[in-house]
């Protein structure tokens, strides 16, 4: 397939494209390098750095889909500046819908995201609990997720939402490397190469065993391979919602002993207050996307995945 993927400067998007490319599409990257790097992007593919929202010039080419990554993802920052993430967010992909259907590209794989759920009250998660987003950031995929649904019913776009738990490790040479790091793994590693001097555990006294929060770590390249069955097994004028996680939840202590392991450094570890709008426990039931999709993480053990991100820390900082 001809593929246009938008934010594959980034670190989901330049994973998925080093996929894609392996298992034979055409990829045409398209990113205002905002957060992203141009050098993610990997080789054999076209580059085209710009606005997602003017993306009809390069649609009007013919395509065969789209995948959707491009964000704007800081959820502190999308509660001191919505309207960075109301425009960048949902404006942007509104453009990109229309776009879409002026151009008749028929099929879209989204990354939505655990964030559009708030706190559940039932854990695993399923796609089926209620929508209550408790910040801008997830209710702004919650919106974009929304428009798509009404789009794929009207226009007949064949639709896929994944929303993605936490994802974690590296494929290669594609990894994350954010400028405004918040997620817990990298900043843990940051810690095992000298970056930093300790990790901050937000919080020691929450209703969990060893009273940390949990969450639930997916590899990267698990990831990857949901978009490509989901690109294969897409259905016109239907939206389909899947969430996308180990089924597993790992605490923070847990996360810190693993990177102590996986890396051999002590990583000293200091208990902070609890961050605002953290819900104790997050795991996702993917049943849904395993019996739909016949998707199944192989890479479910924290090990690994925190073996592939350290490898991937070590290459950027030598
Ligand atoms: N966390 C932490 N210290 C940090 C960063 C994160 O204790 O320096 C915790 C955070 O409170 C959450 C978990 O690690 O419980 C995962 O956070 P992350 O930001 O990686 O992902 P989120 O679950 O918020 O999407």
């Amino acid at each position: 397939m001809k593929l246009l993927v938008t934010g594959g400067a980034g670190y989901i998007g330049s994973v998925c494209t080093a996929r894609l490319l392996a298992a034979g599409h055409e990829v045409v990257v398209l990113d205002d390098l905002s957060t992203g790097h141009a050098d993610a992007v990997p080789e054999d593919c076209r580059f085209v750095q710009g606005d997602v929202g003017e993306a009809g010039v390069l649609l009007a080419e013919g395509f065969d889909g789209v995948l959707h990554f491009a964000a704007k993802s800081l959820v502190g920052e999308s509660v001191q500046d919505p309207s960075k993430y109301w425009h960048g967010n949902v404006v942007t992909s509104v453009r990109l819908l229309d776009a879409m259907r002026d151009a008749g590209v028929p099929r879209l794989v989204f990354s939505s995201t655990a964030a559009t759920y708030g706190e559940p009250d039932q854990v695993p998660i399923r796609e089926t609990v209620p929508t209550r987003p408790t910040n801008p950031y997830g209710a702004t995929k919650l919106a974009i997720d929304q428009a798509i649904t009404s789009y794929a019913e009207a226009y007949g776009l064949a639709a896929t939402s994944l929303r993605y738990f936490n994802v974690a490790g590296a494929y290669g040479r594609f990894g994350e490397r954010h400028t405004t790091e918040t997620h817990l793994i990298p900043l843990v590693l940051q810690v095992a190469t000298g970056q930093r001097e300790q990790i901050q555990i937000y919080g020691d006294d929450w209703p969990t065993e060893d009273g940390t929060c949990i969450r639930d770590y997916i590899h990267v390249l698990d990831l990857a391979e949901a978009h490509l069955l989901a690109l294969e097994t897409a259905v016109a004028g239907r939206h389909r919602i899947y969430n996308l996680g180990n089924g597993t939840g790992f605490s923070v202590r847990q996360v810190v002993d693993t990177c102590r392991e996986v890396t051999g450094h002590p990583i000293p570890a200091v208990v902070a207050p609890r961050r605002a709008g953290d819900p104790a426990v997050l795991v996702a039931s993917s049943e849904l996307a395993q019996s739909e999709l016949g998707w199944k993480p192989q890479r479910a053990d924290l090990a690994d995945i925190v073996r592939d991100a350290w490898g991937f820390t070590q290459s950027q900082f030598s």
